[in-house]
């Protein structure tokens, strides 16, 4: 078996065909993400546009508020250097300048991987518990 294969996959952008090799879309939409990125870098690099709120970029630039989004959550352009840049929640979107949620959503996630948590915890509970019984066995001998 070859290793070194190139792989065809589907662009998830476009679903078109392409050689999954080093980029993770289709040559075509790879360049537009490029373009659509070099537009938003540039722009946000003039000190005038240093307050733009992710709407002013999305109007100045014409990148879709999804694409700039991507641009910021990938940390590719850094929301928290530009003091109105916020982008959306990915739960709840809400405008936010940091990570994937926002506070409350993020609270909420993490409420429930607790939930899911606690599951191992009572698998720990189940072992406290051995350990008591092995010692009322040796208090009982
Ligand atoms: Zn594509
Ligand atoms: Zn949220």
């Amino acid at each position: 078996m070859n290793l070194n294969n190139p792989q065809l996959d589907n662009c998830p952008s476009c679903g078109a065909l392409y050689l999954r090799d080093q980029i993770d879309c289709c040559l075509n939409c790879y360049q537009a993400n490029e373009a659509a990125f070099k537009k938003v870098d540039v722009f946000l690099k003039n000190p005038d546009y240093r307050n733009a709120s992710i709407e002013d970029v999305h109007a100045f630039t014409d990148v879709s508020i999804n694409k700039i989004a991507e641009f910021l959550r990938g940390g590719r352009i850094i929301a928290s250097d530009y003091p109105n840049l916020g982008y959306p929640c990915a739960h709840c979107g809400e405008l936010i300048n940091r990570q994937m949620l926002c506070e409350a959503c993020h609270r909420a996630f993490k409420h429930e991987v607790g939930v899911i948590m606690s599951d191992a915890e009572s698998a720990e509970t189940v072992d406290k518990q051995r350990a008591v019984s092995a010692q009322y066995w040796k208090m009982k001998k």
